[in-house]
């Protein structure tokens, strides 16, 4: 009987927002979810986005559906930034030409992240994949309702607020040869540590050795360093061991959510790099045999403005890059405001200029984020995970004077 159902907990960061709105404290401060907003506080539309939608509502004729993976123009613009990179990976765009990479629009970043752990649980051998600790959240309840095992490996030293490269070697190295492993191609959420040039080969090395699946995950393609182009080290690099036979495949998920501000609705995609154009063609055809049933077709508006953005006829590239580039350096320059003002005589708050994207991992306790919550109403994960977009110049003084005192207690 219904009776019988348990009450699921609530999600630890939508609670968070719920908390939020209905504390009375004109002081209170917002650093749970991870969506923009500006130095007023608000969320915003990208200029160059609204340009694409006014260019929508002038040219749309038809409100049709779009086919199960997407439409062609959406699929080659995604493999024209993503892979061919503004004409700058060659070998991203031999894969493109030769047929080898199959990409389908899902429903977001989280849609191609089900997508992807249903197609390898269907088709993979190997059920387990391998997540850094910590990641986001969603990540293991995704893979685990895919029907995949996630299991960590060693990522983030929470007591040193430094990656743990050397454990994160070992722990790699001891599992089981051929397991699918999750990387974060850039600001890793939550702790906004990326593995330098070097790091990464030593990693892709250990790939290769262990004969693993990679699935990359690419949420905040931008945010590292106010440029798309520049944040995709880690494709260029694994194209290249794909060019030279040292990789065979890979899968990479990727979501205009943060970089062109379309989170509600709901516009990334999937791609898998396969071995030949026939196996593209195979894998394409069970991408929509597994997608049909689900949602049958993605949305169209959001994959729409994709479209415009990257079509030349429009002009409209450079504006987006700017608009990203000034949502970037916002977030760049209260990271740095908020460090200035914070109290290093008893903490060393020097990883903050480390970390990269829309989080500071502060290495909070839980105590301490949930006495800033009682005390000070500033709202944040129990992990110590800060999203940075809630602070503004009205807010960053009083945010610093709350963790000061609670930091110094
Ligand atoms: N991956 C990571 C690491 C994320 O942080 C997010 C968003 N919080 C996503 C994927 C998916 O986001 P969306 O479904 O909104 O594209």
């Amino acid at each position: 009987a219904w009776s019988e159902i348990p009450l699921a907990p609530p999600d630890k960061i939508l609670g968070i927002s719920e908390a939020y709105v209905a504390d009375a404290n004109t002081n209170k401060i917002n650093l749970g979810v991870g969506a923009y907003r500006d130095n007023t506080g608000k969320p915003i539309i990208f200029p160059s986005v609204k340009k694409a939608e006014q260019v929508l509502l002038e040219l749309e004729k038809e409100k049709e559906y779009t086919g199960i993976t997407g439409s062609k123009k959406f699929q080659n613009a995604v493999k024209n930034f993503v892979f061919n990179n503004s004409n700058k990976d060659p070998n991203g765009k031999q894969l493109i030409d030769s047929g080898r990479i199959v990409t389908a629009q899902t429903i977001s970043g989280t849609g191609s992240l089900r997508v992807i752990g249903d197609f390898l649980n269907r088709f993979y051998t190997n059920k387990k994949i391998l997540v850094p600790k910590p990641t986001w959240a969603n990540h293991v309840a995704v893979f685990k309702d895919a029907g995949l095992t996630p299991e960590f490996y060693a990522y983030y030293e929470t007591s040193k607020n430094d990656l743990d490269f050397e454990n994160l070697k070992k722990s790699l190295t001891s599992q089981d040869d051929g397991s699918i492993v999750l990387l974060h191609a850039c600001c890793h959420n939550p702790t906004g540590m990326d593995l330098t040039v070097e790091q990464w080969d030593e990693v892709l090395q250990i790939i290769q050795d262990k004969g693993f699946f990679p699935l990359i995950d690419m949420a905040y393609q931008g945010f590292a360093s106010g440029n798309p182009y520049k944040d995709i080290n880690l494709i260029r690099r694994i194209n290249e061991l794909v060019a030279q036979d040292k990789i065979k495949s890979y899968a990479l998920c990727q979501s205009f959510a943060k970089n062109m501000g379309l989170y509600g609705e709901r516009t990334g995609s999937i791609s898998i790099i396969t071995e030949s154009a026939d196996a593209s063609k195979a894998i394409e055809s069970q991408l929509k045999k597994l997608i049909r049933p689900i949602y049958s077709s993605p949305p169209i508006h959001g994959s729409k403005i994709v479209e415009i953005i990257f079509d030349e006829q429009y002009n409209l590239l450079e504006s987006w890059l700017s608009d990203l580039d000034k949502v970037v350096g916002r977030l760049n320059t209260v990271r740095s405001k908020l460090y200035e003002n914070l109290d290093k005589t008893n903490y060393n708050w020097d990883h903050l200029l480390k970390q990269r994207g829309m989080f500071v991992y502060t290495g909070l306790s839980s105590e301490q984020v949930i006495e800033l919550r009682e005390k000070y109403s500033v709202y944040a994960t129990e992990d110590g995970r800060f999203s940075i977009s809630g602070i503004n110049d009205n807010n960053v003084k009083y945010l610093a004077d709350a963790i000061n005192a609670v930091v110094n207690k």
